[in-house]
């Protein structure tokens, strides 16, 4: 008889808690289903993980009532998330906690939505037949069809630049797996998640299609949840945390825009979907697709030394062509009109072309508010850190520039070390300020304006694109909301205002994220007849990212960026974690960052320790935040050192450390 349960809580605890269940509850506890139980002076939810004949404790607690009739969680999860919490630095129940749909995890009503997305009703549906598929494309299927045939494990990287038709063989894939009776998974980003994403899947297979993303309310998420448990979906498209979707017969895993890190979890537990998406499928034996225009690094590297097998797709549908990029040398402009100015010669007039042809024009600007660099504007030169290649930021409370790796200190120059110009400045510029020098000089247009700012309230994101589309507004003016996705048969044109705020961000993927969103934001060109271009300011007109994306040339951005991420040690060739430390008091937690981190290096004198330096973001919500970087090829060694340190290490109170392992940003 057993009469003891092992529970696992969703508490940052790594170890679990024996029960002892009560006569009444004998028949209700079984694993996987959701527990009260007291822990401490509170009662928690805890998650049942194991049974027991016999207790390894005297005194022994009681287990108060079971949530659930059913268990909420099958083995499958309980094994996938036991992966995670060995992987990603948490807890088994905190990894659990991340399987299920928030809204019975709580109960809790979410924040409103900002996109809407349509229900689909059956009255609506029209059904659309697969197309003939082109000879890439039918290459391409034919290779995965084999490992679904095969019932193997196998990660495809699918790289086909926009409009090839990767969606089109996903689609074709997943019918097979079906007509095998087996279901599948798509991730999509979250931003990709738009109706007409949504359409074209249930347009081809009805409503067998769940779809799941983070603006569904809580109850509507526990429906589709529930629809997928009961065996009523056979295909789930979602966002990030559909890859936890219960399906019993999985077939096949797809990541689209493999190389988004919003596939990275920012919160607790911090996994990324494209892994747990692989151990899925290795749990499956089924086939992974990750397919992108512009691959992560890791995947490309891994597809070049056969871990995955690599399917390239390289003709667009119909022979499209990809926009003209041209690339404008901002020191040039700077050198021929004399002044320091948004908008150069060559984009302004452009600009004034295109609309007097009544065309639509998009500007583009991915302007972070803390990413603040120092530029000269006669040579083009930004401070690098001399240890990490990475840009140094400038802190304006000390007046020093700081690297964010390795906290390397200097002071800002005043004239530039390398020209010896005195037009050495801060890069200070927005959307906003773009917005009202646009307003300026042409009076007559009529602009608007996209980023995190203006899409607050709820539908602003749908009502500002339907008037671009109506033709109500000229000029759209944008961050990186604006890359992906959108389709304006009328954009002629499309301004990058600076690649470098993307190519100075503090952090080692500057390069990619910049190649990735000239690649996407070029895409919004010239989808109509009338063709279209592509303008980009840079002070930096010969970094390989720009030239790579200009020439629409992947391999060569590839074998350029390779290098460095070797000579530096970054991923591919090491995996990172970074370590947290906060506390309400600057003093403190630069002192407690400073012992954890010599108590690290005096656990594992070997080990790659970088830092504390300041978070990019110092100060977020009132905590001082500063970083510890561990380098290493064996990351489960790097998590092991970690939580042997901090199971001893003592931190004074109100001092805070969170564990990101694989992260994305610093
Ligand atoms: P990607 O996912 O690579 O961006 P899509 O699969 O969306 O490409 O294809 C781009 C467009 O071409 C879509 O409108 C799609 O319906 C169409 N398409 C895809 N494959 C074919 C094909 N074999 N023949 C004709 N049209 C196709
Ligand atoms: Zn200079
Ligand atoms: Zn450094």
């Amino acid at each position: 008889m057993t009469k003891f349960a092992e529970i696992a809580v969703a508490l940052p605890i790594d170890k679990l808690f024996q029960y002892k269940i009560p006569e009444e509850l004998y028949n209700d506890v079984k694993i996987g289903v959701r527990v009260f139980v007291p822990f401490g002076p509170r009662t928690i939810v805890g998650y049942v993980v194991g049974l027991n004949d016999s207790a390894e404790v005297a005194n022994i607690k009681e287990i108060k009532n079971v949530i659930d009739k059913q268990p909420v969680v099958n083995d499958e999860m309980l094994s996938l998330a036991k992966w995670i919490s060995e992987n990603y630095f948490c807890s088994w129940g905190e990894a659990i906690g991340a399987t299920i749909p928030g809204g019975i995890k709580k109960g809790k009503e979410s924040i409103g939505s900002r996109i809407k997305i349509p229900e689909v009703r059956p009255e609506d549906l029209i059904m659309t037949d697969p197309h003939v598929l082109m000879e890439e494309q039918k290459w391409a299927l034919d290779e995965i069809v084999r490992s679904i045939d095969k019932n193997e494990f196998r990660t495809y990287l699918l790289h086909g630049i926009t409009a090839s038709g990767k969606t089109e063989v996903y689609l074709q894939a997943i019918d097979i797996v079906l007509q095998k009776g087996k279901q599948a998974i798509m991730l999509v980003p979250e931003i990709a998640l738009t109706p007409q994403t949504i359409e074209r899947f249930v347009s081809r297979f009805g409503h067998r299609v769940a779809v799941i993303h983070s603006h569904l309310t809580p109850a509507k998420r526990f429906l589709e949840w529930k629809k997928i448990k009961d065996g009523k979906a056979d295909i789930v498209v979602g966002a990030r945390s559909a890859i936890f979707s219960p399906m019993s017969k999985l077939g096949l895993i797809i990541i689209d825009e493999e190389h988004e890190t919003t596939y990275k979890q920012d919160d607790v537990p911090r996994y990324n979907a494209r892994d747990v998406a692989e151990e899925r499928a290795r749990m499956n034996k089924c086939p992974l697709i990750l397919g992108s225009a512009t691959p992560s690094l890791e995947s490309y590297y891994k597809a070049k030394h056969g871990d995955y097998k690599l399917i390239r797709i390289t003709k667009r549908i119909e022979d499209r062509l990809l926009p003209k990029m041209k690339i404008v040398d901002m020191r040039m402009d700077l050198a021929t009109r004399k002044k320091i100015t948004i908008f150069s010669k060559v984009l302004l007039d452009a600009m004034e072309k295109a609309l007097n042809a009544g065309k639509q024009v998009i500007i583009f600007l991915n302007r972070r508010g803390f990413s603040t660099f120092i530029n000269c504007k006669k040579c083009g030169l930004v401070i690098k850190c001399k240890r990490c290649d990475v840009t140094m930021v400038y802190h304006y409370e000390e007046k020093r520039l700081v690297c964010h790796y390795c906290n390397y200190h200097q002071a800002p120059p005043d004239i530039c070390p390398k020209c010896k110009s005195g037009y050495i400045k801060y890069f200070g510029l927005g959307t906003e300020k773009v917005e009202s020098e646009l307003s300026r000089m042409f009076p007559n247009i009529k602009i608007a304006r996209m980023d995190s700012d203006t899409t607050v309230k709820k539908g602003s994101h749908d009502r500002i694109l339907e008037k671009f589309r109506s033709g109500a507004v000229n000029v759209l003016v944008g961050t990186q909301m604006i890359a992906k996705g959108l389709d304006f048969p009328q954009v002629t044109l499309v301004g990058v205002v600076s690649a470098d705020v993307t190519l100075n961000i503090p952090d080692f993927r500057s390069s990619e994220r910049t190649f990735n969103l000239l690649t996407q934001v070029g895409g919004r060109a010239g989808r109509g007849e009338d063709g279209g271009e592509v303008i980009v300011q840079t002070y930096a007109p010969d970094h390989y990212s720009i030239l790579a994306a200009a020439k629409h040339d992947y391999d060569k951005f590839y074998n350029e960026e390779i290098i460095s991420r070797k000579e530096l040690l970054f991923p591919p060739f090491t995996n990172l974690v970074k370590v947290v430390v906060r506390a309400r008091n600057d003093d403190l937690t630069r002192q407690a960052a400073q012992a954890l981190a010599e108590a690290l290096r005096a656990k594992d004198r070997d080990a790659m320790i970088a830092g504390p330096a300041p978070a990019p973001m110092a100060r977020v919500r009132g905590y001082y935040r500063y970083n510890i970087l561990l380098k290493g090829r064996d990351k489960k060694a790097m998590c092991a050192l970690l939580k042997k340190v901090l199971s001893v290490h003592r931190k004074p109170h109100g001092v805070l450390v969170a564990v990101d392992v694989d992260p994305i940003s610093m």
